[in-house]
């Protein structure tokens, strides 16, 4: 069958389902998807009470408290949040405990960068305190400026700028015929995912590595600066981890994976995801002297930033000092895990989380979304206290090590591996969240119900409900008319792909859970990342300064998690996976396309002699390096497997509304094995060999981009392939994703036979 076929087979039953979702008038409402009309009146009811809960006040009470001093991991601030978090699921009825991990942890003990040639420069490496904002003058406790996993170092060497230390901006490097061989590079933050730079840059030869934030992406040129104004000042210094995930694996860089004993295990000499080379952080304050300081030709103009000095390349004549020390301990994390067990299936999990460890205050990143977490888990205190008893058990985690790289969440998803992967529905996640519109991503099988719960919930400003004003932003926002026929044409807003830098990473990357992101954003300016000043006083001054988009948070994830804890059949949807996936098909199709097309044009202009007339004698480039020819890739396995897919998914739909619509979902015991089967569904989306030359990653429909860090790469095996020019690679992984979809096809298909034997027999 052809996609358009499959296409105008799905529109109905997904308008149909549209309507299932909207209250039909008092009184005579359409039960929720997966209920029975009864206990679909019961949910409704509970959920209303739930929504009523969430109280702005008590959000930013809970702020206050837990940014009130710095608490990054192994400070005695971090155990003490802990142990908090951990007496407030208590004093609301859950059953709580702390896990520990022991985990390395290098924290700075020497840091130097200095400007010894053509004139001397001593970079501070420190933010001073700000008057009016409180906590940013508890310097004692506030950990050094630093990138945590780089290697130590002392080096001297010529400097050369490198824009964002991408792959193309080495490609423009090379054609202005400078190498960063020897050289310490200095490159600005954005673009892709900080670990990425100086991994980058000692791929290609370079000692040393100085990320900077440029005022004109992180700072004066956005908007004014802390403190009058959201944005990074002169001397904000973004900290952060550049452990090296993307390409071996997140979590304590001494464990490759803590539920398998047979797993390689590194020391900090060894670990793949530590730096080969110093990396340090440093402000536009610091920065601006070793910029000036170089030659060399001028910065090609999209790489300039917005400092007032003329941006050159060098190498050299500015030669810069760097040194970095560790002191390489283990440190403890304090993971806190809480439970309300299932009234009636207690084997099934419903799995939510956000971290509580920061990089210095962390009041956005992470309290924000903790805050929300925890009005949440109050809430669903009052109503056991009322009487509600969810249906499957209900687990709320508090993660500790996030920055560093996802090191408790990971710890514990692999510990308890086995187990999330027979008794886990679900894993909800978020981490800093502000005003704006609600960010959905995730395991495309939650497309269809995030939505339904996101109808249900109201913009706090605006009054429009939170999935409508998402909709029509996207439609204000996309590039191409195509584009918003596609977004008018779906009643869904399409969820975005996980990448990674949160800890939904090992419960959807490497255990096939479910997973998914909720967040508000888009309408706060941040320039505070990462740095001294991402506190209270920043918060409630420059972000959601009335905690009604962190109620808005808590009311949204609430209701998610009750409705999943609750539904009698899951709902689970395969109808929005079949058109992601045959979306993302579609993209690496024209992937190969544009690349066959731009290497025959290079290669013709090469031969034509176009770079040797456009080429300015007195400031040459080197020409581009003539490549081979792109082959056509044979993409009919996945393309069949797509189609299979979408078959799967519609006979799926049609099985679901009509067993609604008999007494299916009165029978618990006839749904259990049903639901066991759609727990695991995600699961068929791994292959256990996992991605080319990154085994830890098994999801073979979303993982973190190698050259993107955070960035996702949706059919990563066959997207990087492509992108890579590894043509063979690219040829055998998608007939690995064809036959794996294959099979996923028939997974689904065979749910929805048991589903429509299970209703005729009822
Ligand atoms: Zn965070």
């Amino acid at each position: 069958m052809t996609n358009r076929w499959s296409r105008t087979l799905l529109l109905p039953a997904a308008a149909i389902l549209a309507v299932c979702l909207t209250p039909t008038g008092a009184g005579e409402e359409t039960p929720l998807e997966g209920y029975s009309a009864a206990n679909s009146r019961t949910e409704r009811e509970w959920e209303g009470k739930f929504r009523a809960l969430p109280d702005s006040k008590i959000l930013r009470a809970n702020m206050e408290r837990l940014s009130a001093r710095p608490h990054n991991v192994g400070t005695a601030y971090d155990k003490d949040n802990a142990e908090w978090i951990l007496g407030r699921f208590k004093e609301w009825g859950w059953d709580a405990h702390i896990e520990n991990f022991d985990v390395l942890y290098p924290t700075p003990k020497r840091r130097v960068v200095e400007l010894i040639a053509p004139s001397r420069f001593a970079a501070k490496l420190e933010e001073p305190d700000v008057a009016a904002d409180p906590t940013s003058s508890q310097k004692k406790e506030q950990l050094p400026t630093y990138h945590i996993y780089s290697a130590d170092g002392d080096v001297t060497a010529p400097l050369v700028y490198v824009n964002y230390g991408g792959v193309e901006d080495y490609e423009e490097l090379e054609r202005l015929g400078i190498s960063v061989k020897g050289a310490i590079v200095i490159v600005r933050y954005g673009r892709n995912w900080r670990g990425i730079k100086p991994k980058l840059a000692s791929d290609h030869g370079a000692v040393g590595c100085l990320i900077y934030s440029d005022p004109r992406d992180d700072g004066y040129f956005q908007d004014n600066v802390f403190p009058n104004g959201p944005m990074r000042p002169a001397d904000g210094v973004q900290r952060g981890s550049v452990e090296d995930f993307p390409s071996s694996f997140p979590g304590d860089p001494l464990y490759f994976d803590r539920g398998d004993p047979s797993a390689p295990r590194y020391t900090a000499a060894n670990a793949p995801g530590i730096t080969k080379i110093p990396v340090l952080p440093i402000s536009y304050g610091d920065a601006q002297p070793l910029l000036a300081a170089l030659g060399g030709p001028m910065a090609p103009s999209d790489w300039r930033g917005a400092l007032p000095i003329p941006y050159h390349v060098g190498p050299g004549p500015a030669q810069v000092h760097l040194v970095v020390q560790s002191d390489w301990g283990l440190k403890t994390l304090y993971n806190v895990i809480a439970r309300i067990p299932g009234a009636s299936e207690p084997d099934e999990w419903v799995v939510r989380g956000n971290h509580h460890d920061a990089w210095v205050n962390g009041a956005d990143d992470p309290i924000s979304g903790q805050s929300a977490l925890l009005e949440e888990a109050r809430a669903m205190g009052e109503l056991l206290k009322q009487g509600w008893r969810p249906k499957r058990t209900i687990l709320y985690c508090a993660w500790d090590g996030e920055e560093p790289g996802l090191l408790g969440s990971t710890a514990w998803g692999e510990a308890h591996g086995k187990e999330l992967q027979q008794h886990a529905v679900a894993y909800f996640n978020s981490d800093n969240t502000s005003r704006g519109l609600l960010l959905m991503s995730g395991s495309h099988v939650l497309e269809h119900f995030l939505n339904g719960v996101a109808r249900e919930v109201e913009d706090p400003e605006t009054k429009l409900s939170v999935q409508e004003r998402r909709r029509l932003s996207l439609i204000g926002n996309a590039h191409t008319p195509a584009e918003r026929a596609e977004i008018r044409s779906r009643s869904d807003v399409r969820l975005q792909a996980l990448g990674s830098g949160s800890d939904y990473t090992v419960f959807i990357d490497r255990l096939g859970v479910a997973s998914s992101d909720l967040r508000f954003g888009g309408e706060t300016q941040g320039g505070v990342y990462h740095s001294i000043y991402d506190d209270f006083y920043w918060y409630t001054h420059f972000s959601d300064t009335e905690f009604v988009y962190g109620r808005a948070l808590a009311q949204t994830i609430g209701t998610v998690v009750m409705r999943l804890a609750d539904a009698d059949l899951l709902p689970f949807d395969f109808a929005g996976l079949a058109d992601a996936v045959r979306a993302y098909t579609k993209e690496c199709e024209d992937l190969l396309k544009k690349e066959q097309e731009d290497t025959r044009e290079r290669n013709l202009e090469l031969r034509e002699g176009v770079f040797r007339a456009t080429n300015d004698p007195r400031r040459p480039v080197r020409p581009p390096k003539e490549q081979e020819a792109v082959p056509y890739l044979n993409f009919a396995p996945l393309d069949n497997a797509v189609d299979a897919l979408a078959h799967s998914a519609e006979h799926y739909r049609r099985a679901v509304i009509r067993a609604s619509a008999g007494s299916l979902l009165g029978s618990a015991e006839a749904l259990r094995p049903i639901n066991a089967e759609l727990r695991a569904s995600e699961q068929h989306l791994l292959d256990a060999a996992g991605l080319p030359h990154r085994p830890w990653y098994r999801h073979m429909i979303y993982a973190p981009g190698l050259y993107t860090g955070y960035g996702v790469k949706t059919l990563p095996g066959v997207r990087e392939g492509i992108e890579q020019r590894q043509w063979q690679e690219a040829e055998g992984e998608i007939a690995r994703l064809g036959s794996l979809l294959t099979a996923d096809a028939a997974y689904i298909e065979s749910i929805a036979r048991q589903i429509e034997q299970a209703s005729g027999s009822q």
